[in-house]
């Protein structure tokens, strides 16, 4: 238990546990790698089974260190997180436990205003370096998202980490690892940490709890996370999953009203979700037509697995109708619009653009099925 909790990060778990095997934990460690791939929990995780009254890097669940560092209590870990500027102290505290309750990081309490300031570096960091544990041997700081640091902030911190005390292990993460200035890089032991398989992040999905998500919602969610589960609750909070079934219901061509609601339907994803949402929703689009091309290209009757398994059927039809060139041009449109949103264009011109074009590439390729078996 303890670390092996981390999915998907044996290379990163095999690291830390030969490091501390051999006497040899770093006193700094950078664990970089992308959003919500489980940085923060390994760190929370390492810090557990340091703590833990078992021998070795363990963690029994039991003693009482081990209840502290479940309830994120135990005096001896310090978090430290990015906040927005004005926030209290306490609201500080709240939104830490929060999140830590939620399983993942709400993502406004990463919000692009929020840093990590001198001051906080200062009173969290290099003041209770300083101190005795309480109860020890160990202390851990983890500085989340450490790339938000402040150039004051990460001065400051410098010094901390060029001569830290015995027993002191300081753990950077950060998915924006360049960021960071080269100085404080170089004083840290790097840990990689990557994205997960699809069938991983379902994996951890389904088997935390916390997160309340049945097998369907994880698969929605998953199909979209790109290898992070952080990315997944995100996704599935902010209701992209359900816009999967919602794309399901446009590419097989199901919406009534024609051309008129494809602009309606146009409109809505141009104005109603943010430019990240916009990137997600086309990316559910490519999986589709991935899909279309996994059933046309496999010549066996049983088809391989897909990411829209409830929409085998219409998946099929659409493999049975769609010609590889139709295919070439859908999956070339919708690349397009993704690298038209990253550069600001009109969501409301692209998405009309891309949704008429399907309309138009369905309908020849029905109008050419239906002329064939004319001729025959
Ligand atoms: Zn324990």
């Amino acid at each position: 238990m303890g670390l092996d909790r981390i999915r998907g990060q044996e290379q990163a778990i095999s690291l830390l546990r030969s490091a501390f095997g051999s006497g040899r934990l770093a006193h700094a460690y950078l664990f970089r790698g992308p959003y919500g791939v489980g940085k923060e929990m390994a760190a929370l995780e390492l810090a557990k089974s340091l703590h833990c009254e078992t021998e070795g890097l363990q963690d029994c669940g039991q003693c009482p260190a081990c209840k502290m560092s479940d309830g994120l209590s135990h005096p001896d870990t310090h978090l430290i997180f990015p906040t927005p500027r004005t926030i209290k102290p306490v609201e500080r505290a709240e939104r830490v436990s929060e999140s830590v309750r939620k399983g993942f990081r709400d993502e406004d309490f990463g919000r692009k205003t929020a840093i990590i300031s001198v001051e906080t570096i200062l009173t969290e960091v290099v003041v209770k370096v300083g101190r005795r544990p309480y109860i020890g041997p160990w202390k851990v700081f983890i500085i989340s998202d450490a790339d938000r640091m402040t150039s004051e902030a990460a001065n400051t911190l410098l010094k901390t980490l060029e001569e830290p005390p015995a027993q002191t292990v300081l753990i950077l993460t950060s998915s924006r690892s360049s960021a960071l200035p080269a100085t404080v890089v170089s004083r840290c032991q790097k840990i990689p940490f990557s994205p997960l398989s699809r069938v991983e992040v379902e994996a951890v999905l389904t088997g935390d709890a916390r997160l309340g998500m049945d097998a369907a919602k994880a698969r929605a969610a998953s199909a979209i996370a790109m290898g992070s589960p952080g990315a997944a609750v995100r996704a599935s909070q902010s209701g992209l999953a359900a816009e999967l079934k919602n794309i399901a219901a446009i590419m097989k061509g199901s919406r009534a009203g024609g051309v008129r609601s494809l602009i309606d339907e146009a409109n809505r994803l141009a104005y109603r979700l943010g430019r990240d949402e916009q990137q997600k929703v086309l990316d559910l689009m490519l999986l589709w037509f991935r899909d279309v091309l996994v059933v046309s290209e496999s010549r066996s009757a049983t088809v391989p697995e897909l990411l829209y398994s409830s929409y085998e059927d219409q998946i099929k039809s659409q493999a049975d109708i769609m010609e590889l060139a139709d295919l070439e041009q859908l999956i070339t449109k919708v690349d397009e619009a993704r690298r038209a949103i990253e550069r600001y264009s009109s969501p409301s011109i692209v998405f009309t653009s891309v949704l008429l074009d399907m309309a138009v590439v369905r309908k020849r390729a029905i109008t050419r099925r239906g002329s064939q078996h004319g001729v025959q």
